[in-house]
């Protein structure tokens, strides 16, 4: 899977990586090239278009890192991108409703909807220790309720006993009945799909969700499914409503791009992917594993990480330099919020610097917290040059200009020239004792 992709990317990109300065012709002309790739894997479009929008605007506006080239800063971002498209980390399934929580399985004919009931039926059997009953409730197929009867056998899972004659949705009541009195914790309805999506389906999937209430309900899909994955994804997420996604064929050699877009079109994680026909073949769904395997090129990601932490850390010094002299002016200030909401706010910050509980309690009587990031550096961007460099030019009228300009009031002006106060006489203390940076110094 996704071989071609990975070796379309990796070329557009490497050509990226060889020049010194990229410029926004640049960026356009690579990324016109990562669409072509894209739409080549079976992205859908809309998808494709949304994905490229929002890695232009953060490559052409991305502070270029010092250490590295341009280029590998555009496989960065195109990286990180994907991760975000293919959505969060390990979406386990919800069973968190009162007993027999119902699992409802939908999707096309073949798309491995009952090879997949049975694989979830039995990992949460076997990694669970739930008691979970199957019941198939594709009456079309003669042989399906057969089929799911032995898979049961064979993974040690209950099934519903077959009634002939019965119809889906007499089917799926009786089998939330025969779970309640058997204390069964879960129950697994595996719904009839159709060679493509009609209304008649989509009636059956809507009375059967009726009867049955069930706490979630996956659409099962094949990775290999092209352009039509979007349509399918979402016909059953806006007539159906579905909860989650379960990906097949994933061990297969499709172009990949029904990953990217289902998830992209209906918001709904992937939780678990299908990779081989034996009932273990199951997976959870890693976004990183998945775009590190797209991009094939983990090494420059990695290598743009560090340097990003670098580039921190030159930051830091050149700080804790200025400390020391006892200058810290608001521009200084301005730095250290931001970096302080880039390594996880306060307690993030506080966590790593050793000693620092007092400071810590001083910055919270001055009110400043997480939350406050944001409204200070929009009080210090609405500031003059001057302003920032010299705070005791701030007189009223200054501050009120100040207060109209970045959306706050005058008390909160204060609040901030305080603190700013109370931190660089603290700096100067700290440098003139000769421990050398302080607050940035632990930092490093
Ligand atoms: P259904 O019609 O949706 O119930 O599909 P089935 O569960 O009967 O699966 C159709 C075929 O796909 C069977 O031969 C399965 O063994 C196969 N299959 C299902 N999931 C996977 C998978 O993740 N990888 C591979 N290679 N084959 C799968």
């Amino acid at each position: 899977m996704f071989e071609s992709l990975q070796e379309r990317l990796g070329s557009i990109l490497n050509g990226l990586t060889g020049r010194g300065a990229l410029s926004e012709a640049d960026v356009s002309a690579a990324l016109r090239e990562v669409r072509r790739a894209l739409l080549e894997a079976d992205v859908a479009l809309e998808v494709v278009r949304s994905f490229t929008d929002k890695v232009r605007e953060k490559a052409v506006g991305a502070a270029v890192l010092k250490s590295i080239k341009p280029g590998q800063m555009v496989v960065k971002i195109v990286h990180d991108e994907l991760v975000a498209m293919l959505g969060e980390e390990g979406v386990a399934i919800d069973l968190n409703a009162p007993a027999p929580v119902v699992i409802m399985m939908v999707g096309l004919q073949g798309s491995g909807k009952t090879t997949t009931t049975a694989k979830i039926a039995r990992r949460l059997g076997e990694r669970q220790g739930k008691k979970v009953l199957m019941a198939s409730l594709d009456t079309r197929r003669p042989a399906a309720q057969e089929q799911l009867r032995q898979l049961g056998e064979q993974v040690k899972v209950a099934t519903l006993p077959i009634i002939a004659g019965q119809s889906p949705v007499d089917i799926a009541g009786r089998a939330v009945q025969a779970a309640k009195l058997g204390g069964h914790d879960v129950v697994i309805l595996d719904t009839a799909g159709r060679t493509h999506i009609d209304e008649p389906l989509m009636v059956e999937m809507a009375d059967i969700r009726k009867v049955s209430a069930p706490h979630e309900i996956l659409l099962v899909a094949d990775s290999l499914t092209g352009q039509d994955a979007v349509n399918l994804a979402r016909s059953f997420d806006e007539r159906v409503g579905i909860t989650g996604l379960v990906l097949t064929r994933m061990d297969g050699d499709g172009r990949g791009g029904a990953a990217l877009s289902m998830r992209a079109v209906t918001g709904k994680p992937i939780k678990l992917i299908g990779t081989g026909e034996k009932m273990d073949a199951l997976e959870e769904f890693h976004p990183k594993r998945i775009a590190d395997r797209i991009l094939g090129m983990g090494d420059i990601v990695s290598l743009v990480e560090k340097a990003a932490e670098t580039i921190d850390a030159e930051q830091a010094a050149a700080m804790a330099k200025k400390m020391q002299s006892g200058k810290f002016d608001l521009n200084d200030l301005a730095q250290q919020l931001q970096q302080m909401s880039k390594m996880g706010g306060m307690g993030g910050l506080m966590g790593m610097m050793p000693g620092m509980g007092k400071m810590k309690d001083q910055l919270a009587a001055a009110g400043l917290d997480d939350r406050m990031f944001k409204r200070q550096l929009a009080i210090i961007s609405s500031m003059t040059r001057a302003e920032r460099a010299n705070p005791d030019l701030l007189k009223h009228s200054r501050k009120k200009r100040i207060a109209a300009g970045s959306g706050t009031d005058a008390a909160e002006i204060n609040k901030l020239l305080k603190m700013h106060r109370g931190m660089a006489d603290m700096m100067k203390a700290m440098g003139g004792k000769g421990k050398g940076g302080g607050m940035m110094r632990g930092l490093m």
